[in-house]
Protein backbone atom coordinates (compact mmCIF):
# COMPACT_ATOMS: atom_id res chain seq x y z
CA UNK A 1 0.00 0.00 0.00
CA UNK A 2 0.91 3.47 -0.50
CA UNK A 3 -0.22 5.25 2.48
CA UNK A 4 -0.22 4.17 6.34
CA UNK A 5 -0.87 5.55 9.93
CA UNK A 6 2.00 7.01 11.79
CA UNK A 7 2.35 6.19 15.25
CA UNK A 8 1.03 9.35 16.05
CA UNK A 9 -2.15 8.82 14.01
CA UNK A 10 -1.69 11.10 10.61
CA UNK A 11 -1.70 9.72 7.37
CA UNK A 12 1.99 9.00 6.33
CA UNK A 13 2.71 8.17 1.96
CA UNK A 14 5.38 5.58 1.63
CA UNK A 15 8.17 7.56 1.00
CA UNK A 16 12.35 8.00 1.32
CA UNK A 17 11.42 9.96 4.28
CA UNK A 18 9.19 8.37 5.90
CA UNK A 19 9.33 6.27 9.39
CA UNK A 20 10.26 2.34 8.87
CA UNK A 21 7.28 1.71 10.74
CA UNK A 22 3.66 2.25 10.69
CA UNK A 23 0.01 1.02 11.19
CA UNK A 24 -2.17 -0.15 8.74
CA UNK A 25 -4.99 1.93 8.15
CA UNK A 26 -8.01 -0.97 7.26
CA UNK A 27 -6.65 -3.58 10.23
CA UNK A 28 -4.50 -1.72 12.54
CA UNK A 29 -1.90 -4.43 11.47
CA UNK A 30 2.16 -3.46 11.67
CA UNK A 31 3.30 -2.08 8.61
CA UNK A 32 6.94 -1.77 7.11
CA UNK A 33 8.50 0.40 4.95
CA UNK A 34 9.43 -1.60 1.73
CA UNK A 35 11.31 0.10 -1.12
CA UNK A 36 11.42 -1.33 -4.61
CA UNK A 37 14.04 -0.46 -7.06
CA UNK A 38 12.72 0.33 -10.65
CA UNK A 39 14.97 1.27 -13.64
CA UNK A 40 17.80 3.09 -14.11
CA UNK A 41 16.14 6.37 -14.32
CA UNK A 42 13.26 5.19 -12.23
CA UNK A 43 14.45 5.98 -8.95
CA UNK A 44 12.94 3.45 -6.09
CA UNK A 45 9.25 2.39 -5.26
CA UNK A 46 8.51 2.99 -1.69
CA UNK A 47 5.31 1.27 -0.29
CA UNK A 48 4.14 -0.46 2.60
CA UNK A 49 4.00 -3.73 3.38
CA UNK A 50 2.51 -5.92 6.47
CA UNK A 51 5.19 -8.14 8.64
CA UNK A 52 2.46 -10.47 8.40
CA UNK A 53 2.08 -11.63 4.55
CA UNK A 54 -1.16 -13.44 5.18
CA UNK A 55 -3.10 -10.17 6.61
CA UNK A 56 -6.63 -10.48 5.39
CA UNK A 57 -6.66 -6.44 4.22
CA UNK A 58 -3.38 -7.40 1.78
CA UNK A 59 -6.08 -9.88 -0.16
CA UNK A 60 -8.04 -7.62 -1.01
CA UNK A 61 -6.44 -6.17 -4.03
CA UNK A 62 -8.13 -5.76 -7.47
CA UNK A 63 -6.37 -7.99 -9.66
CA UNK A 64 -6.28 -10.98 -6.50
CA UNK A 65 -10.10 -10.49 -5.74
CA UNK A 66 -11.10 -13.32 -7.85
CA UNK A 67 -9.15 -16.06 -6.10
CA UNK A 68 -10.47 -15.32 -2.30
CA UNK A 69 -13.74 -13.96 -3.37
ZN1 LIG B 1 -3.88 -4.32 7.17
Amino acid sequence: MKTAVSSCGSIVAASQVAPTRAICPKCGGVVILRVRRLMANSGNSYYWKHVDDNHPCERQKPFMRFRYG
